[in-house]
């Protein structure tokens, strides 16, 4: 039968479960008046070998996740989410027209604004102002010429970050903020095959060699279907500068994975 426990039991419970983050040592250091490291450690273990406490962690535990309505699924799903979220959601490599794809003869193509700009620089330092054959209108997101005689249809290769704050689902997830370095800003990126790494121990997936197979290739299949739909998305817009995003310019962007933070 349970006993009640102790004033500092039901402490070290909580500290555990809380402050502690799962550390035992910590957990009775907070909870018990001060004692060295090691005998800390000793009692800690000590506790947790005992029935009574590892009762109250597990009830309290399930109270925690009913007093916030988690369940086993929505916290696999997170971890699902964030195993198959797409970079390309987050940052793409696009490829748009360069100055002479759309200009009158394939000649460079100014914006209005752009040439007054240089022919007024121009005049200051009393030179003859630039050539404007090429005409206006140049739209930097407008799709290469594919006969442009300059870039052979190429086009010019340009990183486009999406607005952070508008990220939904699975990109949310992955995004974990960004960190100006001294080579330009760098996209960070949590870690998705930890991520598959917790569902198929959630799952008990890396029992059997064979389900762990069958699971990576699960994952692989969802990611690739999820990059085909969004490049599929990209080549439908006609002009992916519609939705009023920024347009990074003179940035350089590193994209890694960073480790999460020790989970439980
Ligand atoms: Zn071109």
């Amino acid at each position: 039968m349970a006993r009640e426990l102790t004033d500092k039991q039901k402490l070290f419970v909580e500290k555990y479960l809380g402050e502690a983050e799962l550390n035992a040592t910590s957990a009775y250091l907070m909870a018990y008046s001060k004692c060295s490291e090691a005998a800390a450690r000793r009692n800690a273990s000590r506790l947790m070998t005992n029935a009574d406490i590892q009762n109250a962690i597990k009830a309290r535990r399930k109270e925690l996740a009913t007093s916030l309505n988690i369940t086993p699924e929505k916290v696999l799903k997170k971890w699902w989410e964030l195993a198959t979220a797409d970079a390309n959601d987050l940052v793409e490599y696009r490829r748009d027209c360069c100055r002479h794809c759309w200009g009158i003869d394939h000649q460079y193509q100014w914006t209005e604004a752009e040439y007054e700009r240089a022919q007024s620089e121009a005049s200051e330092k009393g030179d003859d102002s630039p050539s404007c054959s090429g005409g206006f209108g140049f739209i930097s997101t407008r799709a290469p010429h594919p006969e442009c005689p300059e870039c052979q249809g190429e086009g010019r290769g340009k990183i486009h970050v999406h607005d952070t704050r508008r990220l939904k689902g699975a990109a949310r997830e992955l995004y974990n903020g960004v960190h100006q370095g001294k080579d330009g800003l760098k996209l960070l990126l949590r870690d998705r095959d930890k991520a598959l790494e917790q569902v198929t121990k959630i799952l008990g997936m890396y029992e059997s060699p064979e389900s762990k197979a069958r699971i990576e290739q699960m994952h692989k299949l969802e990611v690739e279907a999820k990059r085909l739909a969004i490049a599929k998305a990209a080549k439908d817009l006609e002009d992916p500068n519609n939705l009023g995003l920024p347009e990074p310019k003179q940035i350089i962007i590193g994209v890694e994975d960073a480790s999460l933070p020790d989970a439980e």
